[in-house]
């Protein structure tokens, strides 16, 4: 079997004695798409911000790299150094610069060594041009490339975001609740997107909406979280079917799993 992109084992994190996140265990292989679910609270927040360095465990380990005896040890690291690994993070809210065009975002948000200034005035390469056309295909906003990102309406400002996370090439993605405020639409495109970067990238995906998770984890395995502990992982299907799944969701009756 294949060694695994990122190796989290017993992770703990506490604050003022509130356990957030208790023992624990988390294997993302490369190319996988990953949802993680649980309740308000579960730690899935949490959990990406000891993934990306925001915050640090009390213990317990979190690697990445697919060659056991060479791999970054992210405790050790500091946000800014995991992330130029490659592990990217998207928030719940948007963050586009409003008063550039959707293809300026994506221009400012390409790999490589440059400044904000010689993003936006130095000629761009072939090679760089056909990215961005690419980007702009892929989260479809090819016909509004020249818009303000300020006028897109919120699902499109989230598919720009990812655009501009994609445009770093990372080699994990890390998304946070992307269908919360999108219309059922929306939901479903966001859904499509993020299956067509699986393979390529290794993405989790936090999410509560769950025709939402049906949808994207059709193909690979769902964590659920509760209380932050593990509380169950496999398939849509046996994840849903579990009675502990079951209760926690319906016990709490908002997020139901039907
Ligand atoms: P989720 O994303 O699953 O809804 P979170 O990871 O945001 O859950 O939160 C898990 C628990 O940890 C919550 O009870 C939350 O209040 C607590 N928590 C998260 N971050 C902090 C923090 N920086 N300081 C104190 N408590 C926190
Ligand atoms: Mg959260």
């Amino acid at each position: 079997m294949a060694h695994p992109l990122l190796t989290v084992e017993d992770i703990s994190k506490t604050y003022d004695g509130f356990k957030a996140i208790t023992k624990l265990n988390f294997y993302l292989f490369e190319g996988e798409l990953r949802t993680v679910i649980g309740p308000n609270g579960a730690g899935k927040s949490t959990f990406f911000d000891l993934l990306t360095g925001r915050t640090r465990p009390d213990e317990g380990k979190i690697e990445f790299g697919t060659e056991a005896n060479n791999s970054h040890d992210l405790t050790r690291l500091n946000e800014v150094e995991i992330n130029r690994l490659g592990i990217a993070r998207k928030f719940q809210t948007p963050s586009v610069y409003t008063e550039h065009s959707v293809r300026e975002n994506l221009v400012l948000s390409l790999k490589g060594p440059r400044g904000v200034f010689s993003s936006l005035f130095q000629r761009l390469s072939s090679t760089e041009n056909d990215r961005i056309d690419e980007l702009l295909k892929l989260i479809r906003l090819e016909a509004k490339g020249s818009w303000k990102a300020g006028l897109l309406a919120h699902g499109e400002k989230q598919w720009l975001e990812i655009g501009m996370l994609l445009a770093a090439e990372p080699r994990v993605l890390l998304v946070d609740e992307p269908a919360a405020g999108m219309t059922d639409e929306e939901t479903y495109r966001t859904g499509e997107l993020l299956l067509s970067l699986a393979g390529k990238h290794s993405l989790i995906v936090v999410e509560h909406d769950m025709s939402f998770v049906r949808q994207i984890a059709r193909d690979g395995r769902v964590t659920v979280l509760h209380q932050g502990t593990l509380l169950c992982e496999g398939k849509f299907d046996e994840v849903q079917a579990d009675p502990r799944v079951r209760e926690v969701y319906l016990g709490r009756g908002k997020h139901g799993t039907r």
